[in-house]
């Protein structure tokens, strides 16, 4: 199952492709990672897609990722006796922590850490950027704002503090108990929601180890200021612009979007670009001009995946999503600009032994006009670096980690193949040519370059490069073995 687009496609599960034919089908049509979003699954349905996907991978014995989605703290205010009140421009508004029903002045505010945290100045914004507040004075009781854009504001609607740092884990008990399952259960990738800085990953990555790799959603305005911190610190990085447009205006999202793609590219960390990329497809076969044009911007810019949530969660046409995402991709991937525009962001190789090789091997398949990179990688780093250069030709990760066979299919231009580690120096040029030419990815008398460690089977020790050419049979050309 060879893909004709480096950049990965990601679609989240829901009630309208859940279905193990449906699942299929969504993975005929493009999907490389599938998301859980524990927001919307209990554990029994997630154990449930956890195994459609498994399955799924193993009928086409291809590498399928799959991401847990965390929910993260998301905060609500209390109740209203009227169930909703209009709150107007210009009026003054208080929470406070009196558990009573609230009105059109006040309302209960169920959450201790922002009343230490807040300051007077500081913005509140409600129902998912519907309204938004200033404080303008508070104590350890109460919080008293100025209403800056007004509205009707109901019962228990969420709330966030842009300008707010948290003294808060980054995992809630929910998160916790959902991430000890999702571990279980053996995901590949796992999604921490509204990350404020790079001390978060610390204190998760104690809890995951190398159980899983942690995927760091920017959606905080704090994020976005220790970005280079939080990039280092993570596995990889998701643009959530769904949350980033409500914490932040949105006018200043699609900037963010290309720092955060740039930086992550620059660290060699995948970047996913999310939320609403297909979003009118939750109900219409076709996309707009504009959606298909905020696609191509992702794919120009290089990330490594886009993603779907609602549109194959619980839109009409899931299917259709994924292969309009397919289509943009593969056109944008063979427009005569796509190679200018994604090498005017190219960073310099950091001076270490893995960037000397993923650079000279780009230079190299470049030089001698090769079919592709052939990586042999236990923990998948040196793919990471190979592919950090996004060389023009296709990259094939070689592993017998199964682990890090699928959390390499989020990754920019990479095919992962679970395969043993090789006997001997012979035999690794022997079966990167194989494999090479019985993906389609090379013809007889095309050349391979290999990046392996030596001695074969010592992860983190990648240190030699060999071009090697391969003859009618796939196999190389008897003077390079
Ligand atoms: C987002 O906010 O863009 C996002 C991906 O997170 P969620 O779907 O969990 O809201």
């Amino acid at each position: 199952m060879r893909r004709n687009r480096r950049v990965k496609i990601v679609a989240t599960l829901g009630p309208a492709s859940a279905a193990p034919e449906m699942v299929e089908r969504l993975f005929l049509a493009g999907v490389d990672v599938f998301r859980i979003n524990m927001s919307h699954s209990s554990h029994d349905g997630s154990k449930t897609l956890y195994n459609t996907v498994r399955a799924c991978a193993a009928r086409h014995r291809h590498p399928i990722g799959i991401l847990a989605d965390l929910q993260g703290p998301k905060f609500r205010i209390g109740e209203f006796q009227a169930g909703r009140v209009n709150v107007p421009a210009k009026s003054i508004f208080r929470f406070d922590r009196a558990e009573v029903l609230g009105d059109s002045e006040r309302v209960f505010l169920p959450h201790t850490q922002i009343f230490d945290a807040i300051e007077p100045g500081h913005n509140l914004v409600l129902d998912d950027g519907k309204l938004r507040m200033r404080v303008i004075e508070k104590s350890d009781v109460q919080i008293v704002t100025e209403v800056i854009t007004g509205g009707m504001l109901a019962s228990r609607k969420g709330i966030s503090m842009p300008d707010t740092l948290l003294p808060i884990s980054p995992l809630t008990e929910k998160d916790k108990q959902d991430l000890s399952h999702a571990l279980k259960l053996g995901v590949d990738w796992v999604a921490l929601s509204f990350v404020q800085r790079a001390e978060d990953l610390h204190e998760v990555r104690k809890l995951i180890g190398d159980k899983a790799a942690i995927l760091s959603k920017i959606e905080k305005p704090s994020a976005v200021t220790d970005l280079e911190a939080i990039i280092a610190a993570s596995d990889g990085i998701m643009v959530a612009r769904g949350d980033l447009g409500v914490e932040l205006p949105v006018e200043k999202v699609p900037g963010i979007q290309k720092r955060i793609t740039r930086m992550a590219r620059a660290a060699g960390k995948p970047v996913i670009v999310a939320t609403q990329m297909l979003e009118s497809m939750i109900s219409s076969p076709m996309p707009t001009r504009a959606e298909v044009s905020d696609v191509a911007t992702a794919v120009f810019d290089g990330a490594d995946a886009i993603m779907l949530s609602a549109e194959s969660a619980v839109g009409q046409y899931p299917t259709e999503a994924i292969q309009m995402m397919d289509k943009i991709a593969i056109e944008c991937e063979h427009d005569p600009v796509y190679e200018a525009i994604l090498y005017a962001t190219q960073t310099e190789p950091l001076p270490t032994g893995a960037d000397a090789i993923a650079a000279a091997a780009s230079a190299i398949a470049d030089t001698v006009q090769l079919g592709a990179i052939v990586c042999y990688t236990a923990t998948g780093s040196t793919v990471l670096r190979v592919t950090r250069e996004r060389p023009g030709i296709p990259v094939i990760g070689l592993t017998p980690v199964e682990s890090t066979a699928r959390r390499l299919s989020l990754v920019w231009g990479v095919q992962s193949i679970l395969t043993g580690d090789p006997e001997n120096l012979s035999h690794m040029v022997r079966k990167a040519c194989r494999i090479a030419f019985e993906e389609g990815l090379v013809k007889p008398r095309d050349g391979i370059l290999i990046t392996a460690g030596v001695p074969l089977g010592s992860p983190g020790a990648t240190n030699m490069i060999r071009i090697a050419f391969v003859d009618e049979s796939g196999a190389p050309i008897a003077e390079d073995v």
